[in-house]
């Protein structure tokens, strides 16, 4: 690495911010999705120029194949309507869509989308099941959307997401979130049942998801601490996947190219896992990235503020030199994860 890729790169600069993301679904100083919510910064904020898409429908890849209904007889067509949102991953970093990941809003569709459209709430998901019908997407699906990604307490008997935790993926990057209208608990309206049935059926064919209770899954599965009611009691599962003509449980694996430590982009070299930390965060904007290195490819995930206290599940000392130190340290995922530059810590 020369001085001027440092210089361009270097991790105590806030440089060029727009690749910056953060956060992985409902972090835990979301607010519920209150209607009117007081101070919703939703209402005035800038909220069109990051959008991914302003223009409604047939924005996204998936829809396309998928207006026509065809499953349901009684039912001619569902739209999805393109909501838009500034808070996803672009891609899957190499892996596949493995499961789908239901969701309880907690409140109205309407004041999750306007919470979703705001990039300070750093949380979206790929869709919304109004209790209506009404469809919203906000994330295509091949993009990562933040919706799921803490892992609390997990369900390791899910093979796939034992592998995950094995091999360091955010589970946002092997998920379809789907959120629904309504408060745990609730029982859905037909209107809705339909319209999410019809949405996981063309999800399943698309995407080749199994159609059995191994990938199709609940929030609280991933975060069975802070989301134990996610999404509830009120979720048709029997219903849903007896008309989903679901199987049994085909264990599958994962075919991330990541195999130790890649958070998202490739295996990373001398990973040693464990438990670290917490150490400090001793400078402001110090940035968090997808891969220990400065190079083209590589996201920043966030930036944190000084003070900001961490704990690490593994380090590499294999990571990209910076002032002649190689040690990066991977963030618990509890803490959202990414990669940090030792010297940022303290
Ligand atoms: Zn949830």
């Amino acid at each position: 690495m020369s001085e001027s890729d440092l210089q361009d790169n270097n991790p105590l600069d806030p440089g060029d911010n727009s690749n910056l993301a953060s956060g992985e679904g409902h972090s835990e100083d979301a607010p519920p999705f209150v209607p009117g919510l007081d101070g919703d910064p939703g209402s005035d904020q800038e909220e069109a120029n990051n959008l991914e898409e302003s223009t409604p429908v047939e924005s996204d890849a998936f829809n396309a194949h998928v207006f026509e209904g065809q499953f349901e007889p009684n039912i001619t067509s569902y739209q999805i309507i393109w909501q838009g949102s500034p808070n996803y991953w672009a891609g899957r970093g190499g892996n596949k869509i493995v499961a789908i990941c239901d969701h309880i809003m907690q409140g109205s569709m309407e004041s999750a989308n306007s919470w979703f459209k705001n990039a300070a709430s750093e949380v979206s998901a790929h869709f919304g099941v109004a209790r209506d019908g009404r469809i919203y997407q906000w994330v295509r699906v091949e993009n990562g959307a933040w919706t799921n990604g803490i892992m609390n307490r997990p369900d390791t008997s899910l093979p796939w997401l034992a592998e995950a935790i094995q091999k360091k993926i955010n589970p946002n990057l092997l998920t379809i979130g789907i959120e629904h209208e309504g408060l745990t608990g609730q029982v859905f309206p037909e209107a809705q049942y339909q319209a999410t049935l019809w949405l996981h059926r063309n999800l399943i064919q698309n995407y080749g998801i199994q159609p059995d209770r191994q990938h199709i899954i609940g929030h609280y599965q991933i975060d069975a601490v802070n989301r134990p009611g996610c999404p509830g009691t009120g979720f048709p599962w029997q219903r849903l996947l007896t008309d989903l003509g679901a199987t049994q449980p085909k264990t599958t694996t994962l075919t991330s190219s990541s195999s130790s430590g890649g958070f998202l982009t490739g295996p990373v070299p001398g990973v040693v896992s464990g438990a670290f930390g917490p150490g400090t965060v001793n400078t402001n904007n110090a940035y968090v990235r997808s891969y220990p290195s400065f190079g083209a490819g590589v996201m920043v995930l966030r930036k944190l503020p000084a003070g900001t206290l961490l704990k690490f599940i593994a380090y590499t000392d294999q990571g990209a030199v910076y002032k002649g130190n190689s040690r990066w340290y991977l963030i618990d995922f509890t803490d959202k994860g990414g990669w940090i530059h030792s010297l940022m810590i303290s």
